[in-house]
């Protein structure tokens, strides 16, 4: 029996629309016809797979206006921001799938060819964050590695989804890429289907699920998940750019970022420097609706995640942290620009993902100190560090997949996105990245 999914409008929870859940025998069927689609597909040059994506790609860019429309009304992100993600998950298909050109080419090696073959059927399962570009950057190098796929998007952002693939759907051979609506429940049904592999970007505690899902049947994982990263300012920072970079990264998305940062840990000789420069930072922020002039922080997405939010801000003040910024006492729907300072490694908001607009500041006597407390936490995806001399020495310390110096992480370039410890589990993006969708094959002669 099929339910339905229902998508609300974060701003204001009016119902948006509605997609049907998958049922076991929609999954089963879908595996079937990616099974059949695979066939031709594993096939065909990379070039070829190359062309297809390009084609499909370019039906979306006549409706980017209205896209992004659609992504702000379903996610809650600002006009702008919608725009940029639909823009550049457009322009990154193509750039993706180009950049897999190289990774899968076949090398030689004394008597022996090794070969990037396709793996079978991926499992693309993304979250609603940056719901086509998540989507997208796993999408792209299962497809170019020769694999067919089935998309399992979020349940808060199945209209999106459904809209940019009914756009680009049509440029690919019948059920190359094919999407399933549903929650955990249809995610879990997924992973355990006869697919291959399994392209999953969300928390850390699905990801685990999934891994252990998975294991019945080894079946491949490249796993991007949550992150609680840290950022070090140092006594010889540029105190005002720390501050801008601590605000704009705790704050964009409303904070509902996985490389946001959620922790800041500042030497005590500039601490209360710090603290002014932020609070005068965050004070300019507007929170409201997406369509709102003005507005930088959105809604947050759902119930669940803003009553985690307060109940974080509220944990840390009983537990002495001083409010710079905001309340204990939120509105519905929304958390204002909040700044705490006077942190303590028991709190909450150190230990798990805030994923809110909330800066979390605490003050360092011993850069020793502010390096154990950044490690300090089961998560490795981002951590940045802002300082002079010794700012490279302190980074190296980090325990971390992507580090920033004096600027946030990921610089430009055909670099992985990827995350150490428990923030992730295989990786994407850059050659290495790209052939985790393939199955390496050596045929010596
Ligand atoms: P989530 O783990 O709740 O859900 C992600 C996806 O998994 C959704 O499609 C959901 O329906 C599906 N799902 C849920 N339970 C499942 C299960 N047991 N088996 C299979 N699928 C299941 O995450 P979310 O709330 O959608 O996204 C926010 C999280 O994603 C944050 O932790 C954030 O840091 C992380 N994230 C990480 C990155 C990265 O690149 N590392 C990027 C964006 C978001």
């Amino acid at each position: 029996m099929s339910e339905n999914i229902i998508s609300y409008d974060p701003s204001n929870g009016n119902k948006l629309g509605e997609v049907t859940a998958a049922t076991v025998t929609d999954i089963e069927k879908a595996v079937n016809n990616a099974k059949a689609a695979a066939l031709h597909w594993k096939c065909i040059s990379h070039e070829d797979r190359l062309q297809a994506i390009q084609r499909a790609y370019s039906a979306a860019e006549p409706i980017v206006a209205n896209l992004a429309e659609l992504l702000s009304k379903e996610m809650g992100k600002d006009i702008r921001r919608s725009t940029s993600e639909v823009q550049g998950s457009i322009w990154g298909g193509p750039y993706i799938a180009k950049s897999c050109l190289d990774a899968f080419a076949s090398k030689e090696s004394g008597e022996s060819t090794l070969e990037y073959v396709p793996l079978g059927i991926a499992a693309i399962i993304s979250p609603w964050n940056y719901p086509l570009a998540m989507a997208n950057n796993l999408i792209i190098p299962a497809l170019m590695a020769g694999n067919s796929v089935i998309w399992k998007p979020s349940e808060e952002t199945p209209l999106i989804a459904q809209a940019f693939f009914d756009t680009i759907h049509q440029g690919f051979p019948e059920n190359l890429l094919q999407i399933v609506h549903g929650a955990g429940e249809q995610g879990r049904m997924l992973v355990e289907s006869n697919i291959n592999i399994i392209g999953f970007t969300g928390s850390q505690a699905t990801g685990k699920d999934i891994m252990a899902r998975a294991a019945t049947s080894l079946k491949r994982l490249v796993m991007e998940l949550g992150g609680n990263d840290p950022l070090i300012v140092m006594s010889d920072a540029n105190i005002k750019a720390a501050a801008r970079f601590a605000v704009a990264s705790s704050f964009e998305n409303a904070g509902q970022m996985c490389i946001s940062t959620e922790r800041i840990y500042v030497d005590q000789a500039v601490a209360h420097e710090f603290e002014q420069q932020v609070i005068s930072a965050a004070s300019q922020y507007r929170v409201g609706p997406w369509n709102m002039e003005g507005v930088n922080i959105g809604p947050i997405i759902n119930k669940t995640q803003h009553e985690k939010i307060v109940n974080h801000i509220k944990d840390a003040v009983e537990q002495d942290a001083r409010l710079l910024l905001g309340s204990t006492d939120n509105p519905e729907r929304y958390i204002p620009p909040t700044v705490l300072a006077g942190m303590t490694p028991e709190m909450r908001v150190e230990q798990e993902e805030t994923f809110g607009p909330v800066v979390c500041i605490s003050s360092f006597t011993t850069i020793e100190e502010a390096i154990e407390r950044a490690n300090n936490t089961s998560y490795g995806l981002g951590a940045v560090v802002y300082g002079g001399r010794d700012a490279r020495r302190v980074a190296a310390q980090l325990e971390a997949g992507m580090i920033g110096v004096n600027q946030g992480v990921g610089g430009g370039g055909d670099v992985p996105w990827v995350g150490a410890k428990q923030s992730g589990f295989g990786f994407h993006g850059s050659p290495e990245g790209h052939r985790q969708f393939a199955q390496v094959r050596v045929v010596s002669r």
